[in-house]
């Protein structure tokens, strides 16, 4: 399992999933206090109105079961030795550790990179509601069409076409 970021909707059930099925869990080692503490101890950064009105909730300080990555990611990570034809790449800005899965066939698992826009207003990229670092997630996002993905899974909504997300963050700089 790669958790793509220290975000408890995000690594909620990556312990009791290991546990279940022996799995493996691999997590960037930026955001590995949040992981072993079960939850981030300062607030997420809000970027839109949806993100300020829930850091005023209760749900913004929820915490999870707390794990230990079996494997650190510190940068590029190919995944082959494990059985798995893709890397991890880290794709800082939501989080300082936040990475994405590319498989060689070119599926992009992208955690909260992007969104999706909420159900009834269209498949289209938009920003999730919180990011530590908005501008390093755009530049991240503006270089991912180096790696050539073909299909943009996402932690929240549907897949995304990587062309329509590369002209987005453009027009989002
Ligand atoms: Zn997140």
């Amino acid at each position: 399992m790669v958790v793509t970021h220290g975000h408890v909707d995000n690594f909620g059930a990556a312990a009791e999933l290991s546990r279940l099925t022996g799995a493996p869990i691999a997590g960037h080692i930026a955001d590995f206090s949040i992981c072993r503490a079960g939850g981030a101890s300062a607030p997420y950064l809000p970027i839109g109105l949806f993100g300020r009105l829930f850091v005023r909730s209760a749900r913004a300080r929820e915490t999870t079961e707390p794990f230990e990555p079996d494997l650190l990611i510190r940068g590029a990570t190919r995944l082959s030795d494990l059985g798995v034809e893709a890397r991890i790449m880290p794709t800082p800005g939501h989080t300082a550790g936040s990475v994405s899965v590319l498989t060689d066939h070119g599926d992009l698992v992208a955690g909260d990179l992007v969104a999706t826009t909420f159900p009834g207003f269209g498949k289209r990229p938009a920003n999730p509601p919180f990011h530590d670092d908005p501008l390093g997630n755009l530049a991240g996002l503006r270089e991912m069409p180096a790696l050539a993905p073909t299909k943009l899974h996402v932690g929240h909504g549907a897949p995304l076409n990587p062309e329509q997300v590369g002209r987005w963050a453009a027009a989002e700089q």
